[in-house]
């Protein structure tokens, strides 16, 4: 175990946001984390605790007055083959997207749309990251977690996760209480690509791949080119991805919406509800490439908030508060942030 005090947060956050916590823990083995969760407890220590990934979706709003935790575990293993299924345990330390790698490399396939996210596996499983039209939670069966209270081993089966849209358990009832140290996925021995979303299916003919012979590596390929057209590297210009997640609008209010703007984009969610991209309605409320101080819109993405250079969180949640108010203030919606204020 690595025990760091007043450790410097700013080569953990993608925003790259300076910030100090009072001390960073990093456990190798669930047996160490157990045991500094119960010598922490035995001393009577209730300061705050708080677990992280790769820092890609936090926004350091000050300094952290406890101890952060992180997972240095790394180690992925087959647990079962049944008919089409590879049943595979992965550790929660593990960079989503090495994971990714080593499963298409291993002939494991669903998660090819999911490449190139940032974060570490744990995280997946804590945030339902989602992209392309696939999720995490289409492969994850169960999570094994310690319960940072009291060391205690547990299991959450996939349906006790409740995952919805960017949403887990693990960010309402069970928020703060568990560490993932796995998750167990179930992946396909066959490569059934999902091309539907966006304009996955064009720039894959644009690149002259065969759709009807399209290799999960050309996949892969693909939506890592997308992803970096799209999207500020992290490195280059510090962000955490979509700040907002996207509203589901009731469907009058989006009636009402589509009237005044007929080319508003929207995805149908069921009878009552339509989602909206934040990107759009933040654009149009003129924010695209404008700055607040030293925070700042991407200019190819509305919906990415970057650090233009020495921002503090508080700089970034000015920005995203100044955003929030125009945007209910112009079509009455209310967007939320998808990244995690500490
Ligand atoms: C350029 C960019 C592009 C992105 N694109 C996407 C995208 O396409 N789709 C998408 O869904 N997301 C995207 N994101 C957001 C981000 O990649 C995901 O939210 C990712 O899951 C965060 O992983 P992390 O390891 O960095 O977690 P962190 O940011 O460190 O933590 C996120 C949350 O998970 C909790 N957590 C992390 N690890 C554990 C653990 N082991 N146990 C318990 N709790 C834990 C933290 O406490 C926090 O609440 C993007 C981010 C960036 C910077």
């Amino acid at each position: 175990m690595k025990i760091t005090e007043n450790c410097s947060l700013k080569e953990h956050n993608t925003f790259g946001i300076e910030a100090k916590a009072h001390k960073f823990v990093e456990y190798s083995s669930v047996e160490e984390l157990q045991a500094f969760i119960r010598q922490r407890s035995a001393a009577g220590d209730s300061s705050p605790l708080l677990h992280i990934g790769g820092g890609s979706n936090l926004l350091f709003l000050g300094d952290y007055e406890g101890t952060i935790l992180h997972s240095s575990m790394q180690e992925i293993y087959v647990t079962a083959n049944e008919g089409d299924y590879v049943y595979v345990r992965v550790t929660a330390g593990i960079t989503w997207d090495a994971w990714v790698q080593y499963a298409i490399d291993s002939n494991w396939f669903g998660l090819e749309n999911l490449s190139l996210i940032p974060g570490e596996v744990g995280a997946s499983a804590v945030q339902n990251i989602g992209a392309y039209g696939s999720e995490a939670k289409d492969f994850i069966i169960f999570v094994d977690a310690v319960d940072l209270e009291t060391g205690e081993i547990r299991h959450f089966t996939a349906e006790e996760c409740r995952y919805g849209y960017r949403d887990s358990a693990f960010k309402h009832e069970l928020r703060g209480r568990y560490a993932v140290t796995h998750v167990h996925f179930r992946l396909s021995h066959a490569f059934r690509p999902i091309l539907d979303y966006g304009g996955l299916r064009r720039a894959i003919e644009e690149r002259g791949f065969d759709e009807t012979n399209l290799t999960p590596q050309q996949l892969r390929q693909t939506i890592i080119e997308i992803r970096r057209a799209k999207l500020p590297e992290p490195s280059e210009l510090g962000n955490a991805g979509s700040f907002f997640t996207n509203p589901f609008v009731a469907r009058e209010v989006f009636e009402k919406l589509a009237a005044e703007n007929p080319s508003v984009p929207h995805y149908d969610v069921d009878a009552e509800r339509v989602k909206v991209p934040a990107g759009w309605l933040i654009e149009q409320c003129g924010w695209k490439g404008k700055a607040l101080g030293k925070a700042g819109v991407y200019d190819r993405q509305a919906l990415v908030l970057v650090n233009l250079g020495g921002a503090t969180g508080k700089d970034i949640k000015a920005l995203c508060e100044q955003i929030q108010a125009d945007v209910r203030a112009k079509f009455g919606i209310n967007i939320t942030p998808e990244v995690n204020f500490i």
